[in-house]
């Protein structure tokens, strides 16, 4: 049975692209699985001037695509209030407070809130401060918690404001940081495959790993958003974030349970040991790209792309080796990359295991043994072993095992909005990111572009439709390893 959950759960950017895209879909689909029933109330907010019946038409519209039953939809909609708030507004707070007491009082909330903010960044701080000031937060609640969308500030500097005064507000366990991979279904699954093997689980260290690699490939180029990406790049865009997160699930330690309290504390033992680079080593062990054109030349390079500013020094591609020191990790390279306008969209983690060392004769060679995690476009698992080839001589060749992921798992799978939905209201922070990770992801992230912005780069430097410069190759080949994903 489904536990009922109670809450007002309000959204500010109420009437933005994230809400009606996901955001309201997302808990349509828990109000359908009975997760929400009787005691629960949504408000919408945003600058934007509707009436009651536009905000309802409009969340009625968005969740179209989920809708099987109308009455079961108009039930759930008529849990929905609309209220216009500018976010710098004041006054504006008071008549929200009137209204969350209202609802708290028609649907039996208990005065448990949940208020995500999906607003631009800049707004992030100014609302959490008016929860406070205004008495939004309650007293009595059994809970009172804050989703906050991404990016979690530009820099460390400015993430570490950022953490300063949404802390004025909640404590930590009260603040869900949304990084939607985290949401995906395969990459919850490398917890499963590797704490519920021990044949994963005890070899999941220096003397049987080799190298861990994590790749997040897309095919795009920057498309319409050379404002926000030329300032970002991908270091910031996908680096510090995404990759980082599922880094700290490769790297982190055996949690002692499977709570969020334990699961953090053990990324933290990754994130701690995590070695911040010098600018002399960020050379070492970085590399940067930005693409050009198709070898046809039918698809632009970056900086002939709208809005990319002349001479830009962006980077739209990042390579790098990660090292932790720590007892399980010493000495094994962390490989991460992502890129735009790559040779295809990808998302995927392989751990190359060690070679052993052949019994069958000096001339067969073994190869490194390879799990791979597959996330993005098609979630599956591939475990490459070596195996008996079918010639009469005793030779081995490589053989993979695959699984993928199939279309009633995928029908089944809740979309990463709807999970991260859910665990916020269930209060279970496992798959958000703490304050500690996203911080010394930052510092990492800092260190690197601190060197890069020094130093002047020959862009373009990667030809569109490849896998990125041939320095990303060489990055690997110089420690004898190669990309397992070509
Ligand atoms: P959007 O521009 O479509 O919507 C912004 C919302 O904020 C609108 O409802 C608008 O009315 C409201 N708003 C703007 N200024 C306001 C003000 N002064 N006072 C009150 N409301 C105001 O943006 P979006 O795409 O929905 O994104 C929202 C947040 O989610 C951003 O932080 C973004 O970085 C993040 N995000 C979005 C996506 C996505 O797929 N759209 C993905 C990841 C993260």
């Amino acid at each position: 049975m489904p536990q009922e959950i109670t809450t007002l759960l309000t959204f500010f950017g109420g009437t933005g692209d994230l809400a009606k895209r996901k955001l309201y879909p997302s808990v349509y689909n828990l109000y359908k699985k009975g997760f929400l029933k009787e005691h629960f109330a949504i408000v919408g907010t945003s600058r934007a001037d509707l009436t009651a019946a536009e905000f309802s038409d409009m969340v009625r519209e968005s969740i179209n695509h989920v809708v099987e039953d109308e009455d079961n939809a108009k039930e759930f909609i008529s849990h929905f209030r609309y209220i216009k708030l500018d976010v710098g507004d004041e006054a504006g707070y008071q008549e929200m407070l009137k209204l969350n007491n209202e609802l708290d009082a028609q649907y039996e909330l208990k005065g448990n809130r949940i208020f995500y903010m999906s607003v631009a960044p800049r707004f992030f701080g100014t609302i959490a401060g008016y929860l406070k000031s205004e008495g939004l937060t309650t007293e009595n609640g059994e809970f009172n918690r804050l989703m906050i969308e991404k990016p979690f500030g530009v820099s460390y500097e400015t993430a570490e404001q950022l953490n300063n005064q949404l802390h004025e507000v909640f404590e930590e366990d009260q603040i869900f940081r949304i990084d939607h991979y985290l949401g995906k279904e395969m990459v919850q699954n490398i917890s499963s495959v590797r704490f519920g093997n021990p044949l994963f689980d005890a070899a999941w260290n220096k003397d049987y790993i080799q190298n861990v690699q994590v790749t997040l490939s897309e095919v795009l180029g920057v498309e319409e958003r050379a404002g926000y990406y030329d300032d970002a790049g991908a270091l910031r865009d996908m680096i510090q974030n995404h990759t980082m997160q599922i880094v700290a699930w490769l790297a982190m330690e055996k949690p002692a349970s499977f709570t969020d309290k334990d699961i953090r504390a053990a990324k933290n033992v990754a994130f701690n040991s995590l070695h911040i680079y010098t600018p002399e080593e960020v050379k070492k062990n970085f590399v940067r790209g930005q693409y050009g054109e198709n070898i046809d030349g039918t698809q632009v390079k970056y900086l002939d792309e709208d809005g990319v500013p002349e001479g830009s020094q962006n980077d739209t591609f990042v390579a790098g080796r990660l090292k932790f020191r720590s007892a399980r990790w010493d000495g094994v390279p962390f490989y991460i990359r992502t890129g735009k306008r790559l040779k295809s969209k990808q998302t995927r983690v392989d751990v190359v295991f060690k070679k052993g060392i052949s019994i069958f004769g000096d001339d067969i060679e073994l190869e490194n043994p390879v799990l791979s995690i597959l996330i993005d476009p098609k979630g599956g698992i591939e475990f490459r072993i070596n195996a008996k080839d079918t010639t009469s001589d005793f030779k081995t060749r490589v053989d993979t095992m695959k699984w993928q992921v199939s279309y009633l798992d995928m029908e089944r799978t809740p979309e990463p909005y709807e999970r991260m939905i859910h665990d916020a209201m269930n209060g279970d922070g496992s798959n958000f990111a703490d304050w500690n990770g996203v911080g010394i992801s930052w510092k990492f992230v800092d260190a690197i572009q601190d060197a890069w912005d020094s130093e002047h780069a020959e862009f373009p430097n990667y030809i569109s439709g490849t896998m990125g410069p041939k320095a990303s190759d060489d990055l690997l080949a110089e420690d004898g390893n190669h990309w397992i994903y070509k």
